[in-house]
């Protein structure tokens, strides 16, 4: 086995790390992290640390670190057969049963699954299919998509220009022309502080109509959303959101995607965020939660109502383009198998609803009365804390993220992970679903002695 010394310097002279200050990296001013593994809600580095993943990796470990059940579900798919195609018409007994599974737990008039390997893939898939679709319609004209500030959508040419974050467009030449992005649902830091969250959910769909009428409804194909804000800063919608956005959609024939990539399959307790909130998407995006990452494995849940289009446009061009080699992988195809039959067997999204409910509760009654806890929020086991400079006149720190990050420093000294988010001071948690409510306990005592030793 390698030692860990020789690791961290191979790490620093050859490994292009996603999301890192590459410079901090490569001169040693951050640590290298080697993980070596995982049980249950914690996980093991090669220095001898373990610690509680209050975040579920990047919310996305679901059923926990280690099932049995999962890894041996790869390994019989791998020594069975590790890898064919999906082109033509081809399955596996895997890719097969996981797409009847998927379309029993989506909404009932889901229709189909596209497959790909990462969320980002999949809203790349997402819009060319409303693109696709507004072709065959004969509506050539009609291909812009909204998307809303704040939101997170991947790293991808078209994904990177719908997340509403400038991290991710600055230098990198996003978004490209045909996103706009409008008002965030993010109701707490709102400028106008007279308006309670029903009048500020119609400010938000009040925004979006000005919007659609600025650029003309016909040229305007999709809004994407998540159910919830994720990377974003974890927000749940403000009363009446979503029914009035829809409302706004409906009269102007504008497509509504979901992107459930963190809020499928329980996050929120409720098997999907749509169903949660009242939702009637037209395309669901999955990923994470699918295969609780123990495979990389994405998809699109296509709505009847796109897919009659897809088939007549088949009919009249001939065969729909657009592939790629590693869809419905069969490793990934039968971890998502054994994944979502755990999370029924463990009653995953039931205990997201009550010990999500108890560890918002548990985090308020510990620390919500400081001075700096702006706001405990949260659905299911997605909530976050954010801290602000002055909680009476609600104002951020200037420049925002620096207590956000010691705050997510001192958490781990207490063995805890959480997420310093990017917009805010912000410190998220999404820990496996599976998280009992002495877990919850630890991470919020470890979060109590981290607030003092930071902000007193
Ligand atoms: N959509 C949402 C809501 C996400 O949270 C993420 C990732 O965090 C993505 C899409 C992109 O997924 P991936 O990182 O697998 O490309």
């Amino acid at each position: 086995m390698t030692d860990i010394k020789t690791l961290e310097s191979w790490d620093r002279d050859n490994f292009f790390h996603p999301s890192t200050h590459l410079a901090n990296f490569a001169r040693g001013d951050m640590p290298n992290r080697v993980i070596s593994g995982g049980e249950g809600v914690f996980i093991e580095d090669k220095s001898g640390n373990r610690l509680l993943d209050a975040f579920a990796g990047l919310y996305c470990v679901n059923v926990g670190y280690g099932r049995q059940k999962v890894i041996d579900a790869i390994a019989q798919q791998a020594s069975e057969l590790a890898y064919y195609h999906a082109y033509v018409g081809h399955g596996t007994e895997a890719s097969i049963t996981l797409s009847k599974m998927i379309l029993d737990r989506a909404p009932d008039h889901m229709s189909k699954v596209y497959y790909g390997l990462s969320g980002s893939d999949a809203n790349e898939t997402n819009i060319k299919v409303v693109w696709y679709y507004n072709n065959v319609l004969g509506r050539p004209q009609k291909k812009k998509i909204i998307s809303r500030w704040r939101g997170y959508h991947g790293s991808g040419l078209m994904s990177g220009s719908l997340t509403g974050l400038h991290l991710f467009h600055q230098q990198f030449d996003l978004p490209l022309s045909q996103v706009i992005h409008t008002e965030a649902p993010y109701y707490y830091l709102r400028e106008d502080s007279s308006l309670s969250e029903e009048q500020f959910s119609a400010y938000c769909a009040d925004e979006l109509e000005k919007l659609i009428q600025r650029e003309g409804a016909d040229t305007i194909a999709a809004f994407i959303g998540e159910p919830a804000l994720g990377t974003g800063g974890l927000v749940p919608p403000p009363k009446g959101y979503w029914e009035a956005i829809q409302k706004v959609l409906n009269k102007h024939d504008i497509l509504l995607i979901a992107d459930e990539v963190v809020t499928g399959f329980g996050r929120l307790g409720s098997m999907f965020g749509s169903e949660h909130y009242g939702l009637k998407p037209d395309i669901i995006t999955i990923a994470k939660g699918l295969t609780s990452a123990y495979a990389p494995l994405s998809g699109s849940i296509i709505s009847d109502k796109v897919w009659q289009v897809l088939e007549q446009g088949t009919d009249t061009f001939g065969v729909f383009g657009h592939g790629w080699t590693y869809s419905a992988h069969p490793i990934g195809a039968a971890a998502g198998v054994a994944n979502l039959e755990l999370v029924d067997q463990l009653n995953l999204v039931g205990n997201a609803a009550e010990t999500g409910a108890y560890f918002k509760k548990a985090m308020q009654d510990a620390i919500g009365d400081h001075p700096h806890v702006g706001e405990v929020r949260g659905e299911g086991l997605l909530c976050a804390v954010e801290f602000v400079a002055d909680k009476a006149g609600r104002k951020r720190y200037e420049p925002m993220g620096a207590v956000g990050g010691q705050l997510a420093a001192a958490l781990l000294k207490r063995g805890v992970i959480a997420r310093a988010m990017p917009q805010g001071d912000i410190l998220g948690f999404a820990p496996p679903l599976c998280i009992s409510r002495e877990e919850c306990d630890q991470v919020v005592s470890a979060l109590k002695d981290a607030v003092s030793e930071v902000l007193g």
